[in-house]
């Protein structure tokens, strides 16, 4: 049996006579840039997230970048984030021209620790930039509470964390703003690359606006240094498609999610994610730990089945961080994550006896 990481064609084979008629319609009509379907989109997400507005760009990495500009948040100051997280994080902290402040994890949920944040608090801080890693809400709570303490501003990555929940609340509409990437593998994925950023503060929406299209307000005007950085209709098409699906899918999900943690859960030598309660996990990946989880990888690979690591250096050990000179052994639990994490293969559309074969392998690898 194969069992790959994702299956993005099993999942357009089910719903390609939708995504064919929207591919279709855009096409025909040849309405590529901004209006239509992007509107109706931005609209769309911005409402099943809870906030009011959602500006279409054309990556999550944009959509970082962009989100800390909007807030004029750039040279000078200082970004709070974490090292176990897909790079993009950290890189646009860079981009936007401010200064990244690592800070380690929770082990337990792989997400910010609120307890590590106070202490790299600088004059010179000023957001919080919390990462909703493989689909599980960061502890908001506490994060919101330090950021109101000391007047700094939240910028959530929701990136892996469409749809997912905290106390009923969505991710992406606990923060200043939040940026979500529609990249074809993620929870709500596009034919390619695309990103958004949704806020509740009207003018950083349309800070956002002018940003991603060459900052022009009308044409031939431009009033701000913009880029060329819109999400394409194309895209925003296929997204109002699949976003009618999302929930399901990420209940389908956490079924699979429950399936693992009945079938591995007695094995001492493998460590589940911990579920918390509800919708709060939207499984994005499911990532276990084991102390040779190489050599698993490979069995699983001998044997037919993908499985990734996210992520096996973390980004203050990246070569391009070089600069940011923090040794081995300063974020211990991200330097351990970072060795031990395995992703099993998990996709809304994976079988009871996908799942039931990929755990029987790890059972008799030990
Ligand atoms: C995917 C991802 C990004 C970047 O999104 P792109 O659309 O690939 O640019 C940023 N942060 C996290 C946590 C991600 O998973």
């Amino acid at each position: 049996m194969n069992v790959p990481l994702v299956d993005l064609q099993e999942q357009y084979r089910r719903i390609s006579a939708q995504l064919d008629e929207a591919v279709h319609r855009i096409v025909s009509k040849g309405d590529f840039i901004l209006g239509g379907d992007l509107e109706s989109f931005e609209s769309e997400f911005a409402t099943y997230c809870g906030v009011h507005y959602g500006v279409g760009v054309d990556s999550g990495a944009s959509a970082l970048e962009m989100a800390l500009r909007a807030f004029d948040i750039g040279r000078g100051d200082e970004v709070i984030t974490v090292s176990h997280t897909f790079v993009a994080t950290v890189s646009a902290i860079v981009w936007a021209g401010a200064s990244p402040v690592l800070v380690d994890i929770d082990p337990k949920t792989f997400n910010i620790d609120p307890d590590k944040i106070e202490a790299v608090i600088t004059q010179h801080t000023k957001a919080i930039l919390p990462v909703h890693l493989y689909g599980r809400v960061a502890d908001m709570h506490a994060v919101q509470a330090i950021a109101k303490k000391h007047g700094l501003l939240v910028i959530e990555d929701a990136c892996q964390a469409h749809g997912a929940r905290l106390d009923g609340r969505r991710a992406g509409s606990m923060s200043n703003a939040a940026c979500f990437s529609f990249y074809p593998g993620k929870n709500l994925g596009a034919f390619g690359d695309a990103g958004m950023v949704v806020t509740d503060d009207a003018a950083v929406a349309e800070k956002l606006r002018l940003l991603r299209n060459y900052g022009q307000k009308r044409k031939n005007r431009h009033d701000l240094l913009g880029y060329n950085r819109r999400m394409d209709n194309l895209h925003a098409a296929v997204l109002r498609v699949k976003l009618r699906h999302l929930d399901e899918w990420n209940e389908q999900r956490r079924g699979a999610a429950r399936l693992y943690d009945e079938l591995l859960g007695a094995l001492e030598w493998v460590q589940l994610p911990v579920a918390p309660e509800g919708e709060s996990h939207v499984y994005h990946l499911y990532v276990a730990r084991h102390p040779r989880r190489d050599e698993l990888a490979i069995h699983l690979q001998n044997n037919g089945v993908s499985s990734g690591f996210h992520y096996p250096i973390p980004v203050h050990l990246q070569p391009c961080y070089d600069w940011l000179e923090m040794r081995h052994g300063v974020l211990p639990h991200t330097e351990r994550a970072a060795s031990t994490v395995i992703s099993l293969p998990i996709f809304p559309e994976i079988s009871k006896e996908q799942i039931e074969y990929v755990s029987s392998l790890i059972m008799e690898f030990g």
